[in-house]
């Protein structure tokens, strides 16, 4: 693998001087471990966030290309019910909204097992997913939504721009925090986007970030976290006006933006534009000092963590993980929680079973195994989806079993 050395900001290219958390040495979070690894050299990067003085994009340098992030992809979309109810609830508003129809041209960029498309393909609706992922794409295919599988730039945006392929809905969900060339991926999709199409963009919103403590979001595969104010310059900067914004409670909070051509005038920004630039501006989205106090926080965090582990431990209690998602691998390793502390995790998802966590070396099992071992403490590792994790797990109440959530701090559900 060959890091990809930056020199400056992912955007604007300032050089990058400002720390904005350092979670230190860390795996790459999604290389989990067959054990035949387990007494093998593991690679750890830094895992050094900065944010630009220039444009505000909190960023880290790009240590692994994503050829590598992708060749072997372990997160398929659809092992989450809540994420897919999201998915057709997108599906039904764009509809209504846009009047997205059967003579119209939806194209997800990194549109994983079609977890999105699948809903357009039911309305009859012509799509095409462009996903990186071969093994996931692959899964997309079978539930008939056509897949392209190649990364997204501004090259693949001409090929198909050239076959007359334009898109009248261009989306993408949690991608654009993966994209190692911002710049290069942004002009693609003003290349894409048919001259009155719509793009909606989904990713985590910095500012929930900084509020709700959640450092472990931050993972090499995560190159980007953006505030508004700092997107809307992304784009601005490639001809792209962002009309309207909506806060999801996706991913820990979330913005949806919508972006149009600078020349469509036919779709005016709304007043939620205008009232989230001026929050984000009061909030001191544009300031330093706003983001150097993150630090002190996180450390805050896990001494927090820490100490209701020990507590536990030494009552003689039992404590399992729920899910093996980045985020728990940035949290585990960053707070050195290993088999010390939690025994194993258990995940939905049939890749990961049988292996191991990067770094902390926690096992990992099927669901079926909470109920096997009766653990007093679930800690929930994608917390995310507490909601939908404690109505599925509810079961470990009948041996008195508890629910622990991380993040924003540790916080017992009985
Ligand atoms: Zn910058």
């Amino acid at each position: 693998m060959t890091a990809t050395k930056q020199s400056g900001c992912r955007f604007c290219g300032t050089k990058l001087e400002n720390t904005f958390v350092d979670l230190g040495m860390s795996p790459l979070c999604e290389s989990f471990l067959p054990g035949e690894q387990l007494n093998q050299m593991e690679a750890f990067y830094p895992l050094h966030a900065y944010v630009c003085g220039n444009c505000f994009l909190v960023q880290l340098e790009a240590y692994v290309t994503p050829d590598h992030i992708f060749s072997d992809y372990a997160y398929f979309s659809s092992y989450s019910d809540s994420w897919l109810a999201h998915a057709k609830g997108y599906t039904d508003r764009m509809v209504e909204r846009f009047g997205i129809g059967e003579k119209s041209f939806v194209v997800e960029l990194a549109s994983n097992d079609g977890y999105l498309l699948q809903y357009f393909v039911e309305k009859g609706v012509p799509v095409l997913g462009i996903e990186p992922a071969a093994n996931v794409a692959a899964v997309a295919v079978k539930k008939n939504v056509p897949s392209l599988v190649k990364f997204f730039g501004k090259e693949t945006a001409r090929e198909l721009a050239a076959e007359g392929k334009q898109a009248d809905l261009l989306l993408g969900n949690n991608v654009l925090a993966q994209v190692p060339d911002l710049n290069d991926f942004v002009e693609g999709m003003k290349i894409l986007l048919k001259p009155a199409g719509v793009i909606t963009m989904e990713f985590p919103h910095l500012q929930r970030l900084m509020e709700e403590n959640q450092f472990d979001t931050i993972y090499h595969e995560h190159f980007s976290y953006f505030s508004f104010l700092t997107a809307e310059k992304i784009f601005a900067a490639h001809g792209i006006t962002l009309f309207d914004v909506e806060e999801l409670p996706t991913h820990g909070g979330s913005l949806r933006i919508y972006g149009r051509h600078g020349e469509d005038s036919s779709k005016p920004v709304t007043e939620r534009v205008t009232e989230l630039r001026a929050r984000e501006e009061a909030d001191g989205t544009t300031q330093l000092e706003t983001y150097s106090r993150f630090a002190e926080q996180v450390k805050e965090t896990k001494r927090k963590l820490l100490e209701f582990l020990i507590a536990v431990k030494r009552a003689g209690k039992k404590i399992a993980g729920y899910g093996a998602p980045g985020k728990g691998n940035t949290l585990l390793n960053y707070c050195s929680i290993r088999t010390d502390f939690l025994e194993y995790t258990v995940d939905r998802n049939p890749y990961k079973h049988g292996r191991f966590l990067p770094g902390t070396h926690v096992p990992i099992f099927p669901p079926e195994r909470i109920r096997e071992t009766k653990p007093d403490f679930l800690l929930i590792l994608p917390w995310n989806l507490k909601d939908e994790i404690i109505k599925q797990n509810a079961f470990i109440r009948e041996w008195g079993g508890k629910f622990v959530v991380p993040i924003p701090e540790v916080q017992i559900h009985e």
